[in-house]
């Protein structure tokens, strides 16, 4: 579970974005996540919700963008959908694939008081 890394890591970022526009309450972070980092949702909600505990980030809800995987076939260069990192091509099988989307994870926006 690597949630709470990650968790740790989108908290410190957004107390130093509150920092620095000097706000009293986060009310809302917009985040962008790739299918193929495989984060749990829920999990990671869980987790900020305990991370911002007392904080000026406390019940700021995570609206979570999810971005779907694609890749590039190495063999045919045709763009195919991945949802796994050891997914194949469907066109002509070939497993060697160049990850293309689908691996973000970023703080789009976020909403302050
Ligand atoms: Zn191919």
């Amino acid at each position: 579970m690597h949630e709470l890394w990650i968790c740790q890591n989108i908290f410190e970022i957004v107390n130093q974005q509150a920092v620095k526009q000097s706000c009293v309450r986060v009310k809302r972070v917009y985040l962008e996540i790739g299918q193929l980092t495989m984060i749990e949702k829920s999990a990671l909600t869980l987790c900020f919700n305990v991370v911002s505990k007392g904080t000026v980030a406390e019940n700021a809800v995570l609206e979570i963008i999810e971005i779907p995987g694609s890749a590039r076939c190495d063999s045919c260069q045709q763009t195919v959908s991945v949802s796994q990192y050891y997914d194949y091509c469907r066109y002509c099988q070939n497993f060697s694939l160049t990850i293309m989307q689908g691996q973000e994870l970023r703080i789009k926006s976020m909403e302050v008081e």
